[in-house]
C-alpha cells in the first residue's frame, strides 16, 4: 500500500489534520457536545463532507482583558469573549452574555450554534458569539456600564455592521445594547445603529424583537404539537429559565390554553398543579428579580423539576442542564429548547429511545435572530415597520423552516436536530466550497 505523502511543514500525512488540543471533545464542555453533533451530521452532508472540517475550527478567536475602576477606588479586570465561528454565509451574528460561568468553550459552541441556527432559518448571517466572565448581578449601574463600554471597545477591532453584530443573551439587555451601540460609534465617529441588535425602539431599535425568542419557540412548538396529535389547551408545561426567553414562551403558551405548572429560575422552583398565574409571576419576577418567594405556588427542590408530571418542557436557562443523569426522569412528551445547547448528546439518546420529542435550540431558539435581522435591515434602510408585519413575517420564516427541517428528520429517519444539521451545514459548507479557499 502506498503512503500518502507527508507535509514537510505539518509533517502530517495527508488527510491527517488533527484539532489543537483545546478544540478536541474530549473536553466534554458545551464545545465538546457541539463537536459530537457534527460528528452525527457529517455522513449526511455527501460530497460537502470533504468541507465539514470548517465546522470544527472557529474562524477567529478574541479574547480581551477589560479593566474598570470599581466604584469603591480599586481597578478590577474582568476576562472577556467574541468568537467569530463562520462568516461564509454573511456577517458574524449572535449575542454577548454577561455570567459567573461563561467560559471560552461556552462562548466558542455557542458561537458555532449561532452558525447552524442563522443557516437554518436562512438569515444572511455567520455566526459568532461574545461574554464576559462576570456575576453583573454584583457591579452597581456605573460598573457595568463602564464593564460594557470598555468591552464593546475592545472588541470594536472585529465588530461592525458588516463584519459582526452582538445582541442580547444571558443577563445582558436593551440598555447594554445601547451602551455598546453609543461606544462603538463614538470610536468610529458616527452613530452606527446596526452595529448591534436589540436595541431600544427609540434607538433603531425593532418592534417585537423583546419577544421573539420566545414568540419563536411557541411558534415552532405549536407547529410539533400539532404533528404529534398533542392540544395545547389544557397541556402541561414546565419551563426552566423565566427571563426574556421562557418568560415570553410560557406566557404565549399559558394565553394558547396551556397550564403552565413548574416554573425554575436561579432563584428557585416553584410548582402549582392547577397552574400558575403567569401574568403575575412576571410582574413578580420584574419586581423581585426571581420567581422565588411567589405566594400563590409550592416550593419544590431544585432536583424534583426534573420529576414533574408535564406534556412539554420548555429549557430556557442556561446549556448542558438535560444530561444522562436526569434524562430518563423527564415526563414530558416534547421539550422544547428555549436555551442554547441544554440538553447533552447522552442524554438526546436517552429521550430519542423514550420517544421524546425533542426540538433542537438550532431551529426552536431562532425567532430572535430572525426578527434581529429585520431590525438590521430596518436600521440600514432608516425605514421601520409595524409589529403586525413584523410578528407576520417571523411566524411565516419559523413555520417554513421547521416543515423543512420536519421533512428532512422523515425523510431520512433522523432527529429534528440531526435534521436541522443537515439543512443548516449544507448550506454553510456550500457557501464555502462557492466562495473557495483564499489564496
Ligand atoms: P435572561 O437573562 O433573560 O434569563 C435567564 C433565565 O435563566 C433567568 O430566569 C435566570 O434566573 C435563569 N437561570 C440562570 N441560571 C439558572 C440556573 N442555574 N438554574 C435555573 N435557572 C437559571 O436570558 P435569556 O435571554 O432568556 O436567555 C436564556 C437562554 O436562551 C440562554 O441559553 C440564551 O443563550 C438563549 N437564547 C436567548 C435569546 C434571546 O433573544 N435572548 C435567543 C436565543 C437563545
Amino acid at each position: 500500500m502506498s503512503q500518502a505523502p507527508s507535509n514537510p511543514i505539518t509533517n502530517l500525512s495527508a488527510g491527517e489534520h488533527p484539532l489543537p488540543s483545546y478544540l478536541q471533545s474530549d473536553n466534554l464542555g458545551p464545545w465538546g457536545n457541539y463537536l459530537q453533533q457534527v460528528d452525527r451530521v457529517i455522513p449526511h452532508l455527501g460530497s460537502l463532507a470533504r468541507w465539514a472540517e470548517t465546522l470544527k475550527r472557529p474562524k477567529r478567536v478574541l479574547i480581551v482583558d477589560v479593566p474598570i475602576h470599581m466604584d469603591d477606588g480599586t481597578v478590577a479586570h474582568f476576562e472577556g469573549y467574541r468568537v467569530q465561528h463562520n462568516v461564509s454565509r454573511g456577517p458574524g451574528k449572535g449575542g454577548v452574555r454577561f455570567h459567573q460561568d461563561v467560559t471560552l468553550s461556552e462562548v466558542m459552541a455557542l458561537s458555532a450554534w449561532m452558525s447552524v441556527k442563522n443557516a437554518a432559518v436562512n438569515v444572511p448571517y455567520g455566526g459568532a458569539k461574545g461574554g464576559i466572565r462576570v456575576d453583573p448581578k454584583k457591579l452597581s449601574r456605573g460598573e457595568l456600564e463602564r464593564m460594557t463600554r470598555r468591552y464593546t471597545s475592545e472588541i470594536g477591532i472585529i465588530i461592525g455592521p458588516n463584519k459582526d453584530i452582538p445582541a442580547p443573551d444571558v443577563n445582558t439587555n436593551e440598555q447594554i445594547m445601547a451602551w455598546m451601540m453609543d461606544t462603538y460609534s463614538m470610536n468610529t465617529g458616527s452613530t452606527a445603529t446596526g452595529v448591534v441588535t436589540g436595541k431600544p425602539v427609540d434607538l433603531g431599535g425593532s418592534l417585537g424583537r423583546r419577544e421573539a425568542t420566545g414568540r419563536g419557540v411557541y411558534t415552532v412548538g405549536a407547529e410539533a404539537a400539532r404533528h404529534i396529535g398533542l392540544e395545547i389547551s389544557g397541556s402541561r408545561l414546565a419551563v426552566q429559565g423565566f427571563g426574556n426567553v421562557g418568560g415570553v414562551a410560557g406566557k404565549l403558551f399559558a394565553d394558547a390554553g396551556a397550564l403552565v405548572v413548574a416554573v425554575q429560575d436561579h432563584g428557585g422552583t416553584i410548582y402549582r398543579e392547577a397552574g400558575l398565574d403567569v401574568p403575575a409571576l412576571l410582574r413578580h419576577v420584574a419586581e423581585h428579580g426571581s420567581v422565588g418567594g411567589f405566594p400563590q405556588a409550592e416550593v419544590l427542590a431544585n432536583d424534583s423539576f426534573w420529576d414533574v408530571d408535564c406534556d412539554i418542557l420548555i429549557p430556557a436557562a442556561l446549556e448542558q442542564q438535560i444530561t444522562a443523569a436526569n434524562a430518563h426522569r423527564i415526563k414530558a412528551r416534547m421539550i422544547i429548547e428555549g436555551a442554547n445547547g441544554p440538553t447533552t448528546p447522552a442524554a438526546d439518546d436517552i429521550l430519542r429511545d423514550r420517544n421524546v420529542l425533542v426540538l433542537p435550540d438550532v431551529i426552536a431558539n431562532a425567532g430572535g435572530v430572525t426578527v434581529s435581522y429585520f431590525e438590521w435591515v430596518q436600521d440600514f434602510s432608516s425605514f421601520f415597520w409595524d409589529e403586525e408585519e413584523i410578528n407576520a413575517r417571523l411566524v411565516k420564516i419559523m413555520k417554513d423552516a421547521f416543515a423543512g427541517v420536519w421533512n428532512v428528520a422523515q425523510e431520512q429517519k433522523v432527529s429534528l436536530r440531526t435534521a436541522t444539521f443537515i439543512v443548516a451545514c449544507k448550506r454553510i459548507l456550500h457557501t464555502r466550497e462557492l466562495r473557495g479557499l483564499y489564496p
